[in-house]
């Protein structure tokens, strides 16, 4: 399969390299597209996401650099939007100041009801999931998947975008400590999203950064998800994540391997401004 990228982050958010050095390596790699999607910004302090200021930048230099690699690459500009309730933008809004050409919604800091703690799920220490789990639900596991998913589901239910971005990344620092992927209440809230998720014919990416990041032994989603996604005839796309050029196709052979044997014939690749079925 000839590899291309939707999910990648530079210095604009909180990747390591420039937007041009990923062009220059997804060019070495035979690419022949390659998405930008920085984290979205958030009404917040954070160290992830890129500042309202730098947005005028951003679509310029990656306009530019569309330009310049046109023989080479197709290049593409878009955001991975962050979705908490009450608090960040409509996804719209951004959307239409940047002109993106796709949109990737990930949840990764989960609200209580009205209550002002947020339970950052992601980042590399297993301490922050614990942590927020305690000072946002009290400890309470089930609360706070449910809490999770639902506000995957409103998010499907209430932005426009075309990508869910890594959707179980909930199980990541869990390490079967907490809960068991396996558990019915759990399968129920999964079935719900991917109910949701098939309605709205959203695509689901099959991201690779956990596992070269070595922080999840499975892919997001796992294996057991990407089989209900498969019978249920749910469009994915694979995508690594990417926040430094080394990263670009990450475990994307091996991921390939696995999707084929799950029976996964093709994944969706933006190709011409437009979606495209890609052969795996
Ligand atoms: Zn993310
Ligand atoms: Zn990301």
């Amino acid at each position: 399969m000839k590899l291309f990228n939707l999910h990648t982050h530079t210095l604009y958010s909180d990747g390591k390299a420039k937007p041009e050095d990923f062009v220059k390596e997804a060019i070495r790699q035979n690419f022949d597209v390659l998405g930008f999607s920085e984290h979205a910004p958030v009404p917040m302090e954070n160290g992830f996401a890129i500042e309202e200021k730098q947005l005028g930048d951003y679509s310029r230099e990656i306009a530019q650099l569309k330009e310049k690699y046109r023989e080479s690459i197709e290049i593409y500009t878009s955001f991975e939007f962050d979705y908490i309730p009450g608090i960040t933008q409509d996804f719209s809004v951004y959307a239409s100041q940047c002109h993106i050409d796709y949109a990737i919604g990930s949840v990764h800091l989960v609200k209580n009801g009205s209550g002002n703690h947020l339970w950052f799920i992601d980042g590399p220490r297993v301490e922050t999931y614990d942590a927020g789990l305690k000072n946002t639900f009290g400890g309470n596991i089930k609360k706070a998947v449910k809490a999770y998913y639902q506000q995957i589901n409103e998010m499907i239910n209430t932005q426009d975008f075309q990508i869910i971005g890594h959707l179980d990344k909930i199980k990541m620092h869990n390490k079967g400590r907490y809960f068991e992927t396996g558990e019915p209440w759990y399968q129920d809230l999964l079935n719900e999203s991917l109910a949701l998720i098939r309605e709205k014919n959203i695509i689901v990416e099959v991201n690779t950064r956990g596992i070269y990041k070595r922080r999840s032994d499975s892919l997001f989603p796992g294996i057991d998800v990407l089989e209900k996604i498969r019978e249920m005839k749910i469009p994915i796309t694979i995508s690594s994540d990417a926040h430094k050029p080394a990263d670009l196709s990450a475990y994307f052979a091996e991921t390939i391997k696995i999707l084929k044997n799950l029976g996964f014939q093709s994944v969706k690749c933006f190709r011409k401004d437009q979606w495209t079925e890609r052969a795996l």
